[in-house]
């Protein structure tokens, strides 16, 4: 029995539940959307969900009500939703679940955004390694289409949706938003320069809401329960429940529900069974590849937005990675940063060539041929890519690094001063990886 009430994973937590239309319909599903249609203006829906506190749930906690609420109300052309299922922030699997296993959900919650924020055509852009993912939303589309829940006169209203899925191709940068309006419309995935910002001038132009699946998902719930009931769930601006990915040296890595604020101690050693093998923590990571790392004397921060940015790192998309003691703190930053290497859409010359650059000396220092001055060279070279990109991609890649060194300097040193790396002594790069 979970420890807390489930909201987005209480439907797939029942036996035998399917996720196909009749199912979630018995569950009560499209409810909200009828009521919406029927009673409810846009302008009241977004106050509702204002007042929900509800953030987003894709990595920068912005507020979604205020968000729907730029989109200009007299625009005279279409606007568009686009949705964003690009997940692919490494340690983070949560919108996978929630697509594949109750679709609908979701949908519904597309459907409520689009009348909030008048959009006639949404678009749901599908990481492109989701294969079942994108089967399973592609009929459960058709399955909506057929009853009217998509398509033309949504319950008589006179209101018209339509929705399609946009399947990504591996890039990992298509998940920033304005990179995600390029590629669905047909181009390379490259981030845009902002202002202006999509509400204005988004998918072709058009006024365009982005939002996360888990965003969406919490719509229908925060329709038909209040917006009262919704904020009364988590601690201070962090409202709802999150979905939270553990994965890493944890006995029972998984997905879990729970609601905002709750410890990364809970979570850790409650929630997720405690430590693999009883070995003793050494670092965690608590938002997504992106966030900076945190220790042990972190481990009584609640897992909420404000608190975890107090303490030097963020909740970003909710994908926890724990690392027990015998985790060389240089190997993962070096793991770490060929991802974010291999990803960057080489734009801007700081992260292309800086990454590649950081990626070298993390490799000699690993590789046990690391210099005096490599560390400072390190901290140097990351300061040099902050903030001085088109996009967040540059502070998301130089995070785990700086937290590395802040906290593992010793290591760092270690490495260098013993011309090996003390966990894999023996090891070349191509064994240590
Ligand atoms: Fe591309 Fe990196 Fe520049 Fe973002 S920061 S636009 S990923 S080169």
């Amino acid at each position: 029995m979970p420890k807390y009430e489930l909201v987005l994973l209480k439907n797939m937590a029942q036996p035998g539940y399917t996720g196909s239309l009749e199912a979630y319909r018995q569950a009560g599903g499209y409810a909200a959307l009828e009521k919406v249609l029927k009673e409810r203006t846009p302008a009241d829906i977004i106050e509702e969900v204002k007042k929900s506190g509800l953030r987003g749930r894709g990595g920068a906690g912005f507020p979604t009500g205020l968000k729907w609420s730029f989109i200009p109300k007299d625009h005279k052309g279409l606007k568009y939703l686009c949705c964003n299922a690009d997940e692919s922030e490494p340690g983070t699997y949560k919108d996978r679940q929630l697509i594949e296993r109750d679709p609908h959900q979701m949908l519904e919650g597309l459907a409520i955004c689009c009348y909030a924020i008048g959009a006639e055509r949404a678009y749901i852009y599908i990481r492109g390694e989701f294969d079942l993912g994108a089967e399973v939303l592609e009929n459960a589309i058709q399955e909506a289409y057929r009853a009217n829940l998509f398509g033309k006169d949504l319950f008589g209203s006179g209101v018209n949706v339509d929705v399609s899925v946009h399947r990504g191709a591996g890039a990992y940068i298509c998940g920033e938003e304005t990179a995600l309006l390029e590629s669905i419309e047909g181009k390379r995935g490259k981030p845009r320069i902002k202002p202006p910002f999509p509400a204005i001038h988004g998918l072709y132009q058009e006024p365009t809401v982005i939002n996360n699946v888990e965003t969406l998902a919490n719509l229908p719930h925060i329709i038909n329960r209040g917006a009262e009931w919704f904020a009364s769930i988590g601690i201070g601006k962090s409202t709802g429940t999150r979905v939270f990915s553990v994965s890493g040296h944890v006995k029972r890595p998984g997905n879990y529900e729970v609601p905002m604020g709750v410890t990364l101690r809970e979570m850790i050693y409650d929630i997720a069974g405690g430590m693999r093998g009883d070995k003793p923590l050494k670092a965690f990571i608590p938002g997504g590849a992106s966030a900076p790392m945190m220790k042990p004397e972190h481990l009584d921060i609640p897992l909420d937005f404000e608190s975890i940015k107090e303490a030097g790192s963020m909740l970003g998309s909710g994908g926890i990675t724990v690392m027990e003691e015998e985790t060389c703190i240089v190997w993962a930053a070096m793991n770490l940063m060929e991802f974010f290497h291999h990803e960057s859409c080489g734009q801007c010359t700081p992260c292309r060539e800086g990454s590649g650059w950081v990626l070298q000396i993390l490799h000699r220092i690993e590789q046990g041929h690391g210099r005096e001055g490599d560390i400072e060279q390190l901290e140097n070279l990351c300061r040099r890519i902050e903030g001085k990109t088109v996009c967040a991609f540059g502070e998301a890649e130089v995070g785990p690094i700086l937290s590395s060194i802040k906290h593992f300097r010793a290591e760092y040193e270690q490495h260098i001063r013993e011309k090996c790396c003390p966990f894999h002594p023996n090891a070349t790069l191509s064994m240590v990886h």
